[in-house]
């Protein structure tokens, strides 16, 4: 079975995401992508992307992600997090966080490492190694 790649972005970071997945749109599109809700409908609208739309962050969307990753349904998690706003829901960004270590899912929290793991993502596209959509 395919595994989805999750993405979520706080709302100061929803466009700088909505950028980066357009970018790499060739990629994103070979997989299911899950994202929390609000952050779902701006890469649908702005990059285009078919997304499977979870709860929003503060109504429990990142502890969705979280059981998908613990039922073992997610390749990645690319998380672009505002460091400079508190969260209401920071429990469960931590949570996340947590589970992703738990399991040795790849998560991205910046633009640096999501590039990192796109590339990783091509890498194993390239060798056949991974369950992708042609
Ligand atoms: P949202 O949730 O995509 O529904 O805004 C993201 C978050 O804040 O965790």
């Amino acid at each position: 079975m395919q595994k989805s790649i999750a993405l979520i972005a706080h709302d100061k970071k929803k466009l700088d995401l909505a950028i980066f997945a357009k970018d790499h749109s060739a990629v994103f599109s070979k997989f299911h992508l899950i994202a929390t809700s609000t952050t779902g409908g701006v890469l649908q609208d702005k990059a285009r992307l078919e997304v499977e739309r979870l709860r929003s962050g503060p109504e429990g969307g990142d502890l969705q992600v979280g059981a998908r990753i613990a039922e073992d349904k997610v390749l990645a998690v690319i998380f672009f997090r505002d460091p400079l706003t508190a969260q209401p829901h920071e429990p469960d960004v931590s949570a996340l966080m947590r589970i992703c270590d738990v399991h040795n899912v790849p998560l991205a929290t910046n633009l640096g490492t999501a590039e990192a793991i796109v590339a990783w993502i091509e890498e194993q596209i390239q060798e056949g190694t991974l369950d992708a959509r042609s």
